[in-house]
């Protein structure tokens, strides 16, 4: 796990590498001439399994793409892999990314979404080559706001501990930018999802679930609320914003979204019409899974990232879902085989 400091790549340091968009991230980077490195923690169970593809690319591993053990609370460890590495950029994508479960577990979210985010600032701020970063905020950080659609000027009103987190970290991106001159930017993404999305997400749940129960593993889906709406886009065009993010001359916050409402109850018909199954016939409502409070449908307006990144969304809400559930029922017909 060495660094090899190659002068002629551009050299990308991940958080976050191996989750769904760390991963989809280090796809575009490695096939963009970049050296990338990310960060692992050290765990019993390896959780490696959405960048081990790349990993067993003889090409790829230990010559353009290196893993560190590292973890967002050690700053020591994160201060000398910085100074050794020294990246131009830096992606910090990693953090407990789930509302639901930040519920259940404030405070370790926070420590690791806004202090985890502030630790870097700090680091960065000592170096005397300061690389970019880049820091995805959230929709949450809106909550409970009452413009619609939002864009980069709406206030912030978050109704969760994560969506709170989130918002201290994006006003020290800020604040370090605006006092430091660092180049450090936020996209405030909205929900994206993709075949690697994590399985408590209700789009792999219904994708998944749907799958399943046409290959006769599951007889049923019991969701929470079936009107809640998000503006869904896809991982795959996201992680391109965010580096079209990072090649800009000034750095700059960007809302990143789709501008397109759909609520759970369509997305349960999309994932069920691919595997032509009748959803009402097996998905009911369970209390269980209903959220404390529920923000409201917020939606984002792309307007800017469209004028000034040209960045636009390339994958639609039902190629997305027709996508994951494919994969899904891919993947489990090979297990049952
Ligand atoms: P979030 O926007 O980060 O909370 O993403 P999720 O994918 O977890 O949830 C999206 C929406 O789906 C929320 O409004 C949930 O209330 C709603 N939802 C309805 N049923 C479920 C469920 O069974 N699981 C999850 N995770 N969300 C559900």
């Amino acid at each position: 796990m060495s660094a090899i400091e190659n002068k002629t790549r551009p050299r990308a340091f991940i958080t976050g590498v191996t989750g769904q968009d760390g991963s989809y991230l280090t796809e575009l980077l490695l096939s963009k001439g970049y050296e990338v490195h990310g960060i692992v923690r050290r765990t019993s169970i390896s959780n490696r399994t959405r960048i081990a593809h790349l990993c067993d690319r003889h090409d790829c591993f230990e010559k353009t793409f290196f893993l560190h053990h590292a973890d967002l609370e050690d700053t020591t460890t994160l201060r000398r892999l910085l100074i050794q590495i020294n990246p131009q950029e830096i992606y910090h994508l990693a953090g407990q990314s789930h509302v639901g479960l930040s519920f259940e577990i404030p405070e370790s979210t926070c420590d690791v979404v806004a202090m985890g985010t502030l630790r870097l600032l700090e680091i960065i701020r000592d170096m005397p080559q300061k690389p970019k970063f880049f820091h995805p905020a959230s929709s949450e950080v809106f909550g409970a706001t009452q413009v619609f659609p939002q864009n980069e000027d709406t206030p912030f009103n978050p109704v969760n501990p994560y969506g709170v987190a989130k918002a201290f970290a994006s006003q020290m991106i800020k604040l370090y930018r605006q006092t430091y001159g660092i180049y450090s930017c936020n996209a405030i993404v909205y929900n994206h999802e993709s075949p690697r999305r994590g399985e408590h997400f209700v789009s792999m749940k219904i994708c998944r679930t749907a799958a399943e129960i046409k290959l006769g593993i599951q007889d049923g889906l019991r969701l929470g609320n079936l009107d809640a709406q998000r503006d869904w886009g896809d991982a795959r065009d996201y992680v391109r914003a965010y580096w079209m993010m990072m090649q800009q001359t000034y750095p700059e916050d960007f809302v990143i979204a789709t501008g397109q409402l759909h609520s759970v109850r369509e997305m349960v018909k999309t994932a069920f019409n691919v595997v032509n199954l009748d959803w009402g016939k097996y998905v009911t409502q369970d209390a269980r899974f209903f959220r404390p409070v529920e923000p409201y449908s917020l939606v984002g307006n792309p307007e800017k990232a469209k004028i000034k990144l040209g960045w636009y969304p390339k994958i639609n809400f039902e190629q997305m879902i027709q996508d994951m559930v494919n994969n899904e029922l891919n993947h489990l017909s090979h297990a049952l085989k």
